[in-house]
């Protein structure tokens, strides 16, 4: 037996695109990664997350993040929108279901740029997810990165740079890990492992 227009509905069937997820500690370069990956893989869309941070200097709504408030965060939370979102640093962070099942659905790759506790999050509701960690090379390096980039608060500073460590320890429960030592390697080697 077979269904009637098996091959016909087959061959218009969208492929659903890929998930990919990336982590690492702030300031190691995660950003930086995401603007390569993004000009250089045409199929690859961002997930612009939900954050209840204040924007930085250059940063506008809807384009970094969709910067809303604790309340609004909350009823997000409250009618189940978020596919995972946690509590980073010193604010919430969401990543918003209906923006990535509907790129996925039509057919577009979908980049994540979160933290590790939303990645594992990810992994568990969707296996087939490609974690995707960059490391620092050293600690020393990551510091002056981040004090570097001039966007945080000395009490920031030490909160990112604490949560570090945390995060870097969890890194072999990723598929991949890019050290992101010459940014031009590393954003081959993201790359590749998207395309
Ligand atoms: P994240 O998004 O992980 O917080 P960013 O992409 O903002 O990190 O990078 C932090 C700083 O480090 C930025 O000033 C960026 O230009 C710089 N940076 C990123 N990758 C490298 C690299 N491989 N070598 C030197 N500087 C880098
Ligand atoms: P920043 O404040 O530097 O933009 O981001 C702080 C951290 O929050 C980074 O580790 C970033 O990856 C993470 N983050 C951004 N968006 C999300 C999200 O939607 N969910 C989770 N869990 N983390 C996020």
């Amino acid at each position: 037996m077979y269904r009637k227009n098996e091959g016909a509905d087959s061959e218009h069937r969208m492929k659903t695109g890929k998930l990919f997820v990336l982590s690492g500690p702030s300031g190691v370069g995660k950003g930086t990664l995401r603007e390569h990956a993004l000009n250089n893989a045409p199929n690859l869309k961002y997930s612009i997350s939900c954050t209840t941070r204040k924007p930085r200097e250059g940063e506008t709504d809807g384009v970094e993040y969709r910067f809303i408030s604790h309340t609004k965060f909350q009823e997000y939370i409250s009618q189940g929108l978020f596919l995972e979102y946690a509590h980073v640093h010193e604010d919430y962070y969401g990543t918003l279901k209906s923006d990535v099942m509907s790129e996925l659905e039509a057919g577009h790759d979908v980049l994540l740029e979160i933290d590790v506790q939303g990645a594992l999050k990810v992994k568990e509701i969707m296996p087939e997810a490609v974690l995707i960690f960059v490391a620092p090379p050293s600690v020393e390096v990551l510091t002056q990165r981040l004090t570097g980039r001039g966007t945080e608060s000395s009490s920031s500073l030490e909160v990112r740079l604490s949560n570090a460590l945390k995060e870097i320890a969890l890194k072999d429960k990723y598929d991949y890990v890019i050290v992101n030592d010459d940014l031009d390697s590393a954003c081959e080697e993201l790359k590749k492992i998207i395309l």
